[in-house]
């Protein structure tokens, strides 16, 4: 799949679960609280593809998602994609293959999203104002990339870093301030897992049963086959996918925010 499919289904997944939590189990959230779920879950559901790495010297190659911030980006990408290849090697059993790069390994597994997740809490609980900036300013650019490629694409890095900068700024100085931020490292992990659940509608597939050997194979890569696999750039990802994902997104958002909306002018349905 490609970059805007996985940010647009992580905004999709947070749209839709924001509104069953409304609808059937009374949880509700202000409407700055679901922009900032939603663009979270969103930069989350990249994040996995930020160890596909390019030539960080010559700021050349990478996923979209690893251009985000120009070579910055490029490097940590540089250095995920070396870790996630050193734990490859490290767990590898006599039936894996050997491989030259770390793409769709470590980061596409269960315990990466469960860890990645847990991580983000904890800063946010540990760091607070910081942690929570640091994080809003990374997430939202990965999802502004995602979500705008082509613009993004025109408009370069600067002007992506400086707007999710400015957009991590507002969202936080109107944030309320008296708890912590659960729902933050929630967003990241939902995300992270949206987009692992991407991948495995493609041929390639995941690692996803990742660390459970199967037949001397810690790497089972699991994915659809061939006959029905999304083929990446296909029509059916890019018109019918994105074309479903867009209606479910914008008919949550409205779900959730139409009644407050109506409420405020009186309306009474
Ligand atoms: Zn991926």
């Amino acid at each position: 799949m490609m970059g805007p499919s996985h940010a647009l289904s992580g905004a999709a997944v947070w749209l839709t679960g924001s509104w069953a939590l409304d609808q059937f189990a009374d949880y509700h959230q202000t409407p700055l609280a679901l922009a900032v779920g939603t663009a979270v879950c969103a930069g989350g559901a990249l994040f996995p593809d930020l160890d596909l790495s390019g030539k960080v010297t010559r700021n050349q190659g990478g996923a979209t998602v690893a251009r985000t911030f120009g070579v910055f980006s490029l490097f940590i990408a540089e250095v995920m994609e070396k870790i996630s290849l050193g734990v490859y090697y490290a767990t590898k059993l006599s039936k894996d293959p050997r491989r030259n790069n770390g793409h769709r390994t470590l980061t596409h597994t269960i315990p990466f999203t469960l860890l990645v997740g847990w991580g983000t809490t904890a800063l946010c609980a540990a760091y607070g104002k910081w942690a929570v900036v640091s994080i809003l300013f990374f997430m939202i650019g990965l999802a502004l990339r995602g979500l705008f490629d082509e613009w993004a694409e025109r408009a370069g890095w600067v002007v992506v870093t400086l707007l999710s900068a400015a957009a991590a700024w507002f969202t936080f100085a109107n944030l309320p301030g008296d708890r912590g931020y659960p729902l933050i490292g929630t967003a990241v992990g939902v995300g992270c897992f949206v987009h692992i659940l991407g991948d495995m509608i493609t041929k390639a597939g995941v690692p996803i049963l990742w660390p459970i050997p199967i037949k001397r194979r810690m790497w089972t890569m699991i994915g659809l086959p061939n006959g029905i696999a999304l083929r990446t750039g296909s029509k059916a990802e890019t018109i019918v996918l994105r074309g479903v994902l867009t209606v479910l997104a914008v008919l949550a958002a409205v779900g959730l925010v139409a009644p407050s909306v109506l409420q405020r002018f009186n309306i009474d349905v």
